[in-house]
């Protein structure tokens, strides 16, 4: 009866007054950016175009954060980036991964504590497949995950199943 009974000392079960579409929104509300997120896959900004095309294959993932030597967000690249750069006549060893990524201020990105289904509203909306999760810190943003479409396609299969969400190591 998870949510629509609740217990008190001396009164017993009582009725919380949720009906089951307001209990189906809490329980997705519930699930935070922390239960779901992955481990990010980061490049150094002096990294070739061609290197970051070999770090996005062997680690199999769509998107890949850039970061500084503090670790600290300076920018995303998608295949699309990756794709365009490897289309035109340019020498990708040499080409650095700073000339080409979608640069902060204008990266797209989540606190660990944000409610994941919000964060599914920012993919929608900026149309991008992924973004960082990441803490304040006196140099900037660190970057600390990642979540994808499919983290959250994972919350919605599990919320189905009544799991409770997993942190993948
Ligand atoms: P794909 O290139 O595989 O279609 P996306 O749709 O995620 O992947 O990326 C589309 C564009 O949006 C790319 O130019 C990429 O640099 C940019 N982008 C991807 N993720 C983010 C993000 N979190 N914040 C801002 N821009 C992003």
């Amino acid at each position: 009866m998870a949510g629509f009974l609740d217990a008190r000392p001396r009164v017993g079960y009582f009725y919380t007054g949720k009906n089951s579409e307001r209990q189906v929104i809490d329980n997705i509300r519930n699930i935070l950016v922390k239960d779901y997120y992955s481990h990010p896959v980061v490049v150094h900004e002096n990294s070739s175009v061609y290197d970051a095309i070999v770090i996005m294959f062997t680690e199999d993932v769509g998107t890949i954060f850039v970061v500084d030597e503090n670790s600290t967000l300076t920018g995303v690249v998608s295949r699309k980036d990756l794709l365009r750069a490897s289309i035109g006549k340019q020498e990708l060893n040499s080409l650095p991964v700073a000339i080409i990524m979608t640069r902060m201020p204008n990266v797209t990105y989540c606190f660990k504590e944000e409610v994941l289904v919000d964060v599914g509203c920012k993919l929608m909306n900026r149309e991008i497949d992924a973004l960082p999760v990441v803490e304040k810190t006196e140099n900037g943003l660190l970057v600390i995950g990642r979540v994808s479409k499919t983290n959250i396609t994972r919350a919605f299969v599990d919320l189905s199943n009544n799991r409770d969400g997993i942190v993948e190591e």
